[in-house]
C-alpha cells in the first residue's frame, strides 16, 4: 500500500472573515470546507494552513512535508512575502504537486511558475457555468460525465495569459457567452502543477461534489512522480562511461575547477 498523499491546503482566509455573505457558506474558512470536503479521501493525510500563521503558514518543516499543496488567495496576494512564494516555487521545482485555485491565478507563486501576466477577463453575475471536459482520458476528468454544471458561477473569460498548457483538462463555457481555459496542466522541474477555476467565494462551489472530485483526482495526479533532477555536476572525462579522449581547449564554468 503506497503512503498517503500528505495534502496543505493554504488559504489567505481573508473574505470569509471580513463578509458574512463568504462566512455564511464557509463558516470555518475555505480551506476548513475543502478538508472536509476531502474528508472521505482515505488516501489522503490533509493538513491546513492560513496567511496569519507564523511564516504564513508554510515554514520549510511544513513545504518539506506536503506532496501536494492547494493554493486559494485573492485579496492578500500582495501580503505574501516574496520569500514564501519562493519557497512554494521551489518546493515545486523539486517535486512537490500545486493545484492553483480560482482566484490564485493571480497569486504571486502562480504567476512565478507560469513566467506570464495570468491576467484574465470576469464578470460577477451568478450566472451559469458549464465546465466541459476536453481530455476525458485524463485522470483529473476521472469519473466525470461530459461537463460539470455550476448553477451560479463568476464568469472567467479569454484571453487568459498563461504560456500553452502542457494539457488542457477543461474548458468553461458562461451564460454571458465567454468562454475559458478553466483546467490546465503544467510541468515545472520535477512538480506538476494544476490549475482549476471554479471557486468563487460568494457561490457554495466548494461544496459541488463534481468539484471536489475534480480536485481530488488532482491532487492524485499532482503527487510527486519520482527523484528531482540533480543539481549540475562536473563529469571528468575518467568517470565518463565509455572512454573519451580530452581534447582541445577547456573554457572554465563558474564553480568548477576546470
Ligand atoms: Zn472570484
Amino acid at each position: 500500500m503506497q503512503p498517503p498523499i500528505r495534502v496543505t491546503i493554504w488559504n489567505e482566509f481573508v473574505h470569509e472573515r471580513q463578509n458574512a455573505a463568504v462566512a455564511e457558506i464557509y463558516p470555518r474558512g475555505i480551506h476548513a470546507a475543502l478538508a472536509e470536503g476531502l474528508g472521505g479521501n482515505t488516501d489522503f493525510a490533509t493538513r491546513t494552513a492560513t496567511l496569519d500563521e507564523p511564516e504564513q503558514g508554510l515554514p520549510p518543516e511544513v513545504l518539506d512535508a506536503t506532496d501536494v499543496l492547494l493554493w486559494w488567495g485573492h485579496a492578500a496576494h500582495d501580503a505574501v512575502l516574496d520569500e514564501t512564494a519562493a519557497r512554494v516555487q521551489q518546493r515545486v521545482l523539486a517535486g512537490m504537486g500545486l493545484i492553483v485555485l480560482h482566484s490564485g491565478h493571480f497569486s504571486k507563486v502562480f504567476k512565478r511558475l507560469m513566467g506570464t501576466s495570468c491576467a484574465l477577463c470576469w464578470r460577477e453575475a451568478g450566472e451559469r457555468e458549464r465546465v466541459w471536459v476536453v481530455n476525458p482520458g485524463h485522470p483529473i476528468a476521472a469519473g466525470l460525465g461530459a461537463c460539470i454544471e455550476i448553477g451560479q458561477s463568476e464568469m472567467y473569460g479569454e484571453p487568459f495569459g498563461i504560456p500553452a498548457p502542457d494539457e488542457l483538462v477543461f474548458v468553461s463555457w458562461f451564460q454571458g457567452g465567454e468562454v475559458f481555459r478553466s483546467g490546465a496542466t503544467w510541468t515545472r522541474g520535477s512538480g506538476r502543477v494544476f490549475y482549476f477555476s471554479p471557486g468563487h467565494e460568494v457561490y457554495p462551489i466548494y461544496h459541488h461534489p463534481e468539484v471536489l472530485r475534480v480536485i481530488a483526482n488532482g491532487i492524485r495526479w499532482a503527487r510527486p512522480q519520482g527523484a528531482a533532477a540533480d543539481t549540475p555536476r562536473h563529469v571528468p572525462a575518467e568517470q565518463a562511461r565509455e572512454r573519451v579522449e580530452p581534447r582541445g581547449g577547456s573554457v572554465a564554468h563558474p564553480g568548477q575547477g576546470a
